[in-house]
């Protein structure tokens, strides 16, 4: 729910700002560490922007992958070997390349 309404402040700001009269739709990508449930944020959204420009909007939600990368031997992999450690060298330092995302991957306005 929190999630729901950061998008929406950032959504509202942009309304503002360009003088938007209402959004049809809205595409977000958002990482698998969120553990976001689809139908769950779409239901959260759907109540949130009740008499808001954004009401009646269509949420969109792309699901992006959890990817891991190794500072050590420069591997990459994904969540089917989740954790911490690198597959390939045992090293530790391992960085999360994706699967953190609350991103607006477009947006369909009605200007005014
Ligand atoms: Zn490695």
């Amino acid at each position: 729910m929190s999630l729901v309404s950061a998008i929406l402040e950032s959504l509202e700001k942009m309304v503002d700002e360009n003088g938007w009269s209402s959004v049809k739709s809205v595409t977000l990508r958002v990482g698998a560490m969120r553990q976001v449930i689809p139908d769950v944020m779409k239901f959260a959204f759907d109540v949130s922007v009740k008499g808001t420009p954004m009401e009646g909007a269509e949420l969109a939600i792309i699901s992006v992958p959890i990817k891991f990368s190794c500072r050590g031997c420069g591997a990459h992999w994904g969540e089917e070997e989740l954790g911490y450690l690198c597959p390939f060298c045992g090293g530790t330092n391992v960085d999360m390349d994706q699967g953190m995302e609350l991103e607006l991957e477009s947006l369909e306005v009605q200007e005014r």
